[in-house]
């Protein structure tokens, strides 16, 4: 093996596994790329899955590319909404709804999650909310236990807006709150105060009618120990449903990144800064007996399942709605055209927008099993050898070997459990595993 592979997938030794197992942590999901189809041939490769049954379970996502906000750590491409567009995007959703209703990919087979996500789907017009919700519960074919979330944020999560998606069947607000702390809040560019996101989050909570979900993030700039200390207890004391914590990462040639290479914010904390503050994220949730349902999500009692995450980080067959939309169908990931006019006028000409299509490779549902199974922060590799013919403990076996006496790891006969440094490195492993089991297979 030559010394760059060996950095790519060994750990470092000698050193704290927590703080720098590896020299960078990975940011996006572990997985692996596809073949992209041609654009002359897309229409038609959507007719074909779309004629191909649903046979597991699986999700529904709808993309409203809408918000009020204009957070420095966002990358997504967002516009501004009036009464109009809300109103018009909203008819071309429950058109695009009605497209294909009663192909086998969409009927015939419940539906385990729906997700509206953004951008901010919260600032369409509360009404529209509702037919849309109702539109989405009369035409999908949803599981009795379908779980149906909202994201949102905390200033918008009026009674309007409670009631309307209440109303329409939402059963889940999964809330960007990123931190209580209203510097660190103002430093992002986020417009309320802890009092009015309190407040908000309160009213929700009593209403008892969804579960409520929090994003917290660590590492933010002027963000230390105490203040995240402060977050995690603040949601404990909170007793809504759930919370995510995720690690900031700041990319590159973002308003974050130059604010903070310009001296306008606080450098945000260094990795191994966020390591501790992810190991003291865990040991707050442990000591309250929260639930973990991943690596990054935990829930507080039993209203909360986070199924679409679950599903989505196995690689379950997603159908994609809305103007940038992703989705995952018939051994293809599928994206609907991202620009809202296009997106507005193929609609109103009766087709489905779709821009772009990759074939995924024929190993992808080995590789959603292990992503899917470290995503829990634990792989039964018996079970995936025998599913899927792959022997990932003999192939892979010098790789887990040096995981193991690294601290990131334990080993159970055919099983693997993520250590806490594990745990904080988890899409690295993933990943590696991945690369590693890839091409030695190649080389077989
Ligand atoms: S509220 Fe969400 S979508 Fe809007 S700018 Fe902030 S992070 Fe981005």
């Amino acid at each position: 093996m030559t010394e760059r592979a060996e950095r790519r997938f060994f750990a470092r030794e000698g050193v704290d596994p927590l703080t720098a197992a590896f020299t960078r942590k990975s940011a996006v999901h572990a997985g692996i790329g596809g073949k992209p189809v041609e654009n002359a041939l897309i229409p038609k490769t959507w007719e074909k899955i779309m004629n191909q049954p649903r046979t597991a379970s699986s999700t529904a996502y709808f993309h409203i590319p809408f918000c009020r906000n204009h957070c420095l750590y966002c990358g997504f491409y967002k516009y501004s909404a009036d009464r109009a567009t809300s109103r018009d995007y909203t008819d071309a959703l429950i058109r695009e709804l009605h497209m294909d209703r009663d192909k086998p990919a969409v009927f015939g087979y419940p539906l385990h999650a729906v997700y509206l996500g953004g951008g901010t789907p919260t600032v369409l017009a509360p009404k529209d909310l509702e037919r849309l919700l109702k539109a989405i519960c009369n035409i999908l074919p949803l599981a009795n236990d379908s779980e149906i979330t909202i994201e949102t944020t905390a200033a918008d999560l009026n009674e309007d807006i409670l009631s309307a998606c209440i109303a329409g069947g939402a059963n889940r607000f999964s809330v960007g709150v990123q931190s209580f702390d209203t510097a660190v809040r103002k430093n992002l560019g986020r417009r309320s105060d802890r009092e009015k996101v309190m407040e908000c989050l309160q009213s929700a909570r009593d209403k008892n009618a969804a579960a409520i979900i929090i994003d917290l993030i660590y590492g933010l700039p002027g963000q230390n120990m105490t203040i995240w200390e402060n977050d995690m207890k603040t949601f404990l004391d909170l007793e809504i449903d759930g919370a995510d914590l995720y690690q900031l990462n700041v990319f590159n040639n973002t308003p974050l990144a130059a604010s903070v290479e310009t001296g306008r914010l606080p450098k945000p904390a260094e990795l191994a800064e966020q390591a501790h503050m992810f190991k003291r994220g865990v040991e707050l949730m442990d000591a309250r007996h929260c639930r973990r349902l991943s690596m990054t999500h935990w829930a507080t009692g039993g209203r909360e399942r986070n199924m679409y995450n679950q599903l989505m980080k196995s690689g379950a067959p997603c159908l994609p709605y809305g103007a940038g939309a992703g989705g995952t169908l018939g051994g293809y990931l599928c994206m609907v055209n991202g620009h809202l006019n296009t997106y507005l006028k193929e609609l109103a000409a009766g087709r489905k927008p779709v821009s772009g299509m990759l074939a995924a490779p024929p190993q992808k549902p080995l590789i959603n099993a292990i992503a899917g199974g470290l995503e829990t922060g634990y792989l039964n590799m018996e079970k995936i050898r025998q599913t899927h013919g792959i022997d990932i403990e003999s192939i892979c076996a010098p790789l887990l070997e040096q995981w193991w006496r690294t601290g990131l790891i334990h080993r159970d006969g055919g099983r693997v459990k993520l250590t806490l440094a594990g745990q904080f490195w988890q899409v690295n492993l993933a990943q590696a595993l991945i690369d590693h089991l890839l091409e030695n297979l190649e080389s077989q």
